[in-house]
């Protein structure tokens, strides 16, 4: 984590589908807190680009990212792009090339009416999914033979490196208020399974002061469900990671209030940005909820050393989801850009 500086530069890529609309949010909220932060927009990565020059990111924009050191991310995907390749040269390459290994996803109630849970005792979520965010099953290794053929044989290898697992397992350990849960299918995912367990135990071992659990991720997934609040930190691997995030978001209020960091706690690099993706079905429709890149930015500031204004801008989110002053997805009637307004008013 960085110390807290006068002036501090933040690449912003707002992306595709309704990126540039919760990133405006964000933005301006950022820009309202006066907490003196330079933007720098790299508004011309998306998909219009790719489709029209092939290109979806430079070296050059690589470089710019990792001379700023943190980005403001939108989304990234488009239905006329079926080439998984923009997806991956534009935010697996950052995650990758920066070495962003930890994802860090919190999931906080924001307000007791948007628990999908019947029974009140079992809503009271406040966890973080850290999930490993550079190895795993997204690293592209792999390859298909007789490939269009009824003979195809198609392979996606699963990366797990001793470095990688250690790591992220220490950073959930160091994260930890009172317990780790490691998530893995061991029983099943028989050498990459073996290595999270063993470096698990290691770990847990050096961490006598915090509760240690394991659980396989489909037990994982149903204990969500049945007892959301006895989660803290849950640690697990790139897939996982993706697949509990999306579930304990949910739990949390919807997928339109979470929030992501791509950090690396060594560099002190990170790329901030919802949990959502593009969606396409309401772009351009004013329906976009803009608290998850308004909470994604309380992660950038927290990291950036001013937890002040990150606490002032998840008060306000909290304080306009309770006055229902929020996107039809959280039961209020405002659009996009209102309730970005309506955030910015909620600032004390
Ligand atoms: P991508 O492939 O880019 O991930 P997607 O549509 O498959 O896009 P998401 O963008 O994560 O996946 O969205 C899933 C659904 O959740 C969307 O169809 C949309 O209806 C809803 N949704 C996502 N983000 C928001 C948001 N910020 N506000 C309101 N609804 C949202």
């Amino acid at each position: 984590m960085q110390t807290e500086q006068t002036t501090q530069k933040i690449i912003v890529i707002p992306g595709d589908g309704i990126g540039p609309e919760v990133t405006e949010a964000a933005v301006l909220t950022l820009q309202a807190l006066g907490a003196g932060l330079e933007f720098t927009f790299l508004d011309r990565i998306n998909a219009d680009r790719y489709l029209r020059d092939g290109v979806a990111l430079t070296d050059g924009e690589l470089e710019e990212v990792r001379t700023a050191g943190t980005v403001l991310f939108g989304a990234v995907g488009d239905p006329r792009v079926t080439n998984p390749d923009y997806a991956r040269g534009v935010l697996l390459r950052l995650r990758t090339d920066l070495d962003l290994y930890v994802n860090y996803r919190p999931a906080v109630l924001l307000d007791e009416r948007l628990s999908p849970l019947r029974d009140e005792s079992r809503r009271g979520i406040d966890c973080v999914v850290v999930r490993e965010n550079t190895e795993g099953l997204y690293t592209g290794v792999g390859g298909s033979l007789r490939t269009g053929t009824p003979d195809e044989v198609t392979v996606d290898q699963e990366t797990n490196t001793h470095l990688g697992v250690s790591r992220i397992v220490e950073y959930a350990y160091g994260i930890a208020r009172r317990s780790v849960c490691m998530v893995d299918k061991s029983n099943a995912v028989r050498f990459g399974g073996q290595l999270w367990q063993r470096v698990w135990r290691e770990t847990r071992d050096r961490h006598p002061e915090l509760d240690s659990s394991h659980l396989y991720v489909d037990v994982a997934a149903m204990k969500l469900v049945k007892d959301p609040a006895s989660f803290d930190v849950i640690v697990t691997n790139n897939s996982y990671g993706d697949i509990l995030s999306d579930l304990t978001a949910e739990l949390a209020g919807g997928l339109g209030t979470a929030a992501s960091a791509n950090i690396n706690p060594r560099t002190g690099m990170g790329l901030y940005e919802p949990v959502h993706g593009s969606a396409p079905d309401i772009v351009g429709k004013g329906l976009a909820n803009p608290a998850g890149a308004v909470l994604s930015a309380a992660l950038l500031l927290r990291d950036r050393g001013l937890k002040s204004e990150a606490e002032a801008l998840e008060r306000a989110v909290r304080r306009t989801v309770a006055e229902r002053r929020c996107t039809p997805d959280l039961g209020g009637t405002l659009n996009t850009r209102q309730a970005g307004e309506a955030i910015r008013a909620a600032l004390d």
